[in-house]
Parts: C-alpha cells; structure tokens; sequence
C-alpha cells in the first residue's frame, strides 16, 4: 500500500460518555453532534450509525436488525466501559417513509408519533440491557426534542 495521507491520532484507549445509536442521514449530523458536545456532555461517543437510527431497536424491520444494534451496543460496553446509550430519531427520515409521504407533511403528527417510538426503543433497549442509562432524542430542522421516557 502507498501512504496517501498523513495525521497524528490520539493512541490512548479513551471512555466512552455515551453509545449514540442515530441515523446516517447527514443533515442531522452536525446540529446533532453540536448538541451532543454542548448539551449532552458527550465528548467521546461511540456512534452507531444505522438508517432509522433508534427504529431498529424500537420496530425494526428484521429482528437482526435489533439484535446487530444491541450487539453494537455491548461492544461499546465492554471496549470502552460505556455506560449510557442516546437513541435518536429524526423528522423527514427515508426508513419511516419520510414526513411528506409518511406523515402527509404533519410534522406534529411526525414528533407524536416519533416519541412513542423513542420511547418503544427506550423500553426494549432497558429490557436487553438491564441497568444502561438511556437518553432519547428528535430531531428536526430546527432543533432537538427530549423524549419524556418512563423510569426504569
Ligand atoms: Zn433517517
């Protein structure tokens, strides 16, 4: 292989603050990450990139889709003593058909129904790893909604 390019990347281990399990659509991807640095107090994440983000952990279309997640999930666990997991959902996503066609363009309807999603990946999330914090999260193109999420 020919070296292409050159950098210095930090070589000690780090901890995790959180595994953020979102979709990979981009435009989400930096008023997110802003939020999570600003906000969440997420400096070092370990992001779980999947399309629908916490969908498939709340109604995934193929139950290995779930399972590969949580599998994701405990790895970040065990290599960086990850304790708390960020789902995150957000508006206008293809996975859930999008808010125009999915949502005939109701984005209340989309934020309404999108909480009790969080709040179904929240539940299973906890049941497969009993004892992780979770925070759950929607985006929108205007800023991010905190799902009120039952106590566990
Ligand atoms: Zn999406």
């Amino acid at each position: 292989m020919n070296k292409v390019f050159h950098f210095d990347a930090p070589r000690d281990k780090y901890h995790c603050d959180a595994a953020v399990i979102w979709c990979f659509d981009n435009r989400f991807d930096l008023g997110f990450r802003k939020f999570l640095l600003k906000r969440a107090g997420v400096a070092n994440s370990d992001p779980i990139k999947v399309a629908g983000g916490a969908k498939c952990l709340a109604s995934p279309e193929l139950e290995t889709e779930r399972e590969f997640v949580l599998q994701q999930i405990r790895k970040s666990i065990h290599l960086h003593g990850t304790r708390r997991v960020i789902l995150m959902l957000h508006s206008d996503c293809g996975a859930y058909g999008g808010l125009a066609a999915g949502f005939s363009g109701d984005a209340a309807a989309e934020r309404v129904h999108h909480h009790e999603e969080l709040r179904r990946a929240a539940e299973n999330l906890a049941r497969a790893i009993p004892g992780i914090e979770i925070g759950a999260y929607f985006v929108d193109f205007e800023g991010v909604w905190q799902a009120e999420l039952a106590a566990v």
